[in-house]
């Protein structure tokens, strides 16, 4: 410690930079990005049609409270506006949810293979990370109750979980809920829950509109293809929202991400196709990693979870370094303590079919079974 210069927070320290997918490919090459979970269709026409006009406004400030982007969540997913607020990205109000219910003392809890910015948002409000292991890459709700103390006052759940892919039933939920003391916070972050068609699987709205410590988190960065625009928005019990909304920043989501994120989650037959798309490729890749010879771990969402071997030559940073070189980039979760697994995003038709192709020539045909 030096003395001479200004010291960050306790706490700082501990937090490793977030380390965003890659997009480099050698010159020439064409990139095939996978490293992200961004949608290959792209956004709404919609959607950028509104953010274009968005441009002839921009010595205006934006709506601070963001109501019609609110109201068309609302409208969608039949909540009342007064109960959503909306974000910088999702990861904003996560760090917004830390900062209003975190400090110096208090435990957060979230599973092994958690999403990252779990943590960062942990320490950075002051907190202490507390980690519970998970079963076959999924949450363990038994793990998740075992590790709650008197100073935890946040857990944070994906459903599905990235990197994983893997899911909670709702029963789990439920269950975690009911074995969790009123005043600790459950956060579900459901990101991906526009990809999910499993009879047991939902993203907790009605978890949250029937308790007072639920909080629902979704995104405009996946299903919708805004990632760049930073749109997020969670669902939560009015006490929640107030907290929120007095921390955040007064304009914390610009007026063209108002305008593109209300033109998209109105163009239902853009989320439709994007679901299909989706569905039809999260089955043939899985499906084809497999025929490789590959472990994959079953996935709901817009991405698989890749395992490699340890053999010389065919490690997953070999695998990374040889689907590069080639132009498609999937994402290292060595930083989620994984170092021998890839992920890589569902992409368009030609990029999953480079992939497996490329994968196979990297395997070599005595390993393909
Ligand atoms: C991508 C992702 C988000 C969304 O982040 P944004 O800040 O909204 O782009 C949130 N949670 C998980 C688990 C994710 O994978």
């Amino acid at each position: 410690m030096n003395a001479n210069i200004p010291q960050a927070n306790a706490g700082i320290e501990k937090i490793t930079i977030y380390v965003p997918g890659k997009s480099a490919v050698p010159a020439g090459v064409h990139l095939h990005k996978l490293s992200s979970n961004e949608s290959p269709l792209g956004p709404s026409p919609r959607a950028i049609d509104a953010y274009s006009q968005a441009a002839a406004k921009l010595e205006y400030y934006p709506d601070g409270s963001a109501s019609e982007l609110r109201e068309a969540i609302g409208r969608v997913h039949s909540l009342n506006p007064d109960n959503i607020i909306c974000g910088n990205g999702s990861d904003e109000i996560l760090s917004l949810l830390a900062n209003g219910y975190l400090s110096s003392g208090d435990e957060a809890i979230y599973s092994e293979y958690g999403f990252l910015v779990y943590r960062i948002a942990t320490l950075a409000a002051g907190a202490a990370p507390v980690i519970a292991p998970e079963t076959d890459y999924r949450a363990n709700v038994d793990a998740i109750l075992k590790r709650v103390s008197d100073k935890t006052k946040l857990v944070f759940l994906a459903n599905p979980n990235n990197p994983t892919g893997t899911y909670l039933p709702i029963q789990e939920v439920r269950r975690l809920h009911a074995s969790l003391p009123p005043h600790i916070l459950l956060v579900l972050d459901a990101a991906y829950a526009e990809y999910v068609h499993c009879d047991d699987y939902e993203a907790g709205i009605e978890l949250v509109s029937s308790n007072q410590n639920v909080v629902m988190t979704r995104t405009f960065s996946k299903i919708f293809g805004l990632a760049s625009l930073r749109i997020g928005w969670a669902y939560g019990p009015s006490h929640v929202m107030d907290t929120l909304n007095r921390i955040r920043g007064p304009f914390n989501v610009n007026a063209a991400s108002i305008a593109a994120g209300s033109a998209a989650i109105r163009d239902r037959e853009h989320v439709a196709a994007s679901i299909a798309h989706n569905d039809l490729w999260l089955g043939n890749i899985s499906e084809a990693l497999q025929a490789l010879g590959l472990k994959v771990t079953p996935s709901v969402g817009n991405f698989v979870l890749i395992h490699f071997g340890l053999d010389k030559g065919k490690t997953a940073e070999d695998a990374n370094q040889y689907l590069s070189e080639r132009g498609y980039v999937l994402r290292g979760v060595g930083g989620y303590g994984l170092p021998n697994a890839l992920r890589m995003s569902i992409g368009t038709q030609e990029a999953n079919l480079g992939v497996i192709a490329a994968l196979k020539e990297f395997l070599g045909a005595d390993n393909a079974r």
